[in-house]
């Protein structure tokens, strides 16, 4: 029985991979990490493994890795602190003897420190070198941006306003929805010729903002326009209405990108995976603005 070990596991993404993973190996070969355990107890209770463990601490990675044999590596959240989190994990994997990392990493179109989304790309391109050159089996996932963050730059009162503001352009994404990645992870840790490859998650088709405002408008039988500023009026704009600074420049980053088609890239390899089709935008968008 192969030992799976998750980290994250107290997220979004973490949370739904346990569960899937629940479903295809039995809860003793799964262990989490999390640094407040007691947010895991629900699958402590049905015989998974929870170890205190912070991305901060090798030590307490080092500890928690001992008898593992995959380790599901879900990146971190802190921007800021995460080329030092992720050192910290891949050199623990490699000390701990785990044989096969499954990474987080992130779609995108160009590698290059001019791109507008260098500044949250710049962790994952390291990560996928350490985990290269480290001798570890790797296999990357290269997750697309989740349909999740569609309501977070749309606006959750996007129907009431009837205007979606973003400095995207006309540019593309291939949005996949969180559970489709999850569940596809869930498959690749519990079946066996995934070492040494690198894999696609993003949906099958591409939606422009403009796209989300004509789906969203067509759900509510409202009209919905799409305004795209350019990034200095968008700046402006939501500065002066008491938008923090940082969260300004988290729109400015992915819309900047989004208009550079940095996240337009459908691909079939997460439909493959999971023998079925992906859940389509349209349904999500409906699920959250109904
Ligand atoms: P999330 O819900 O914010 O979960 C982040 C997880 O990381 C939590 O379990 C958190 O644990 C854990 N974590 C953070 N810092 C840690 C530390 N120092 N030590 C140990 N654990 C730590 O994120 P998500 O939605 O599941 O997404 C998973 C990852 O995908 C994110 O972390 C981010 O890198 C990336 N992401 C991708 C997209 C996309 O559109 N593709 C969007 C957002 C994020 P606690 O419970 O202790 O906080």
């Amino acid at each position: 029985m192969k030992k799976i070990m998750i980290t994250g596991a107290t997220g979004n993404l973490g949370q739904l991979a346990l569960q899937f993973l629940l479903q295809k190996a039995p809860a003793a070969s799964l262990s989490a990490i999390a640094r407040d355990p007691s947010k895991l107890d629900s699958y402590k209770k049905q015989g998974v493994h929870v170890i205190r463990a912070d991305y901060e601490d090798k030590e307490s990675l080092l500890k928690a890795f001992q008898s593992v044999d995959l380790l599901y590596f879900i990146s971190g959240s802190d921007v800021e602190r995460r080329y030092q989190q992720h050192q910290h994990i891949v050199d623990a994997a490699r000390q701990a003897g785990i044989k096969q990392v499954v990474y987080t990493s992130f779609q995108r179109k160009s590698e290059s420190t001019d791109s507008p989304i260098a500044p949250v790309a710049g962790t994952h391109l390291q990560t996928e070198k350490w985990l290269k050159e480290s001798g570890l089996s790797y296999t990357i996932l290269k997750h697309a941006l989740y349909s999740e963050v569609i309501p977070m730059f749309a606006r959750p009162d996007v129907i009431e306003k009837g205007v979606i503001y973003l400095p995207a352009g006309g540019g593309k994404v291939s949005f996949a929805s969180r559970s489709d990645m999850a569940q596809a992870a869930a498959h690749i840790l519990t079946t066996s010729g995934h070492e040494n490859k690198t894999y696609e998650f993003s949906g099958p088709v591409s939606y422009s903002f403009g796209d989300i405002a004509k789906i969203l408008g067509d759900l509510s039988g409202k009209r919905i326009i799409y305004v795209s500023p350019s990034a200095e009026e968008f700046r402006n704009t939501l500065s002066g209405a008491g938008v923090p600074a940082a969260v300004i420049e988290v729109a400015v980053i992915f819309g900047e990108g989004i208009k550079q088609g940095e996240f337009d890239f459908p691909d079939p390899t997460l439909e493959n995976m999971l023998g079925r089709k992906v859940q389509p935008v349209e349904n999500f968008l409906k699920t959250v603005y109904a």
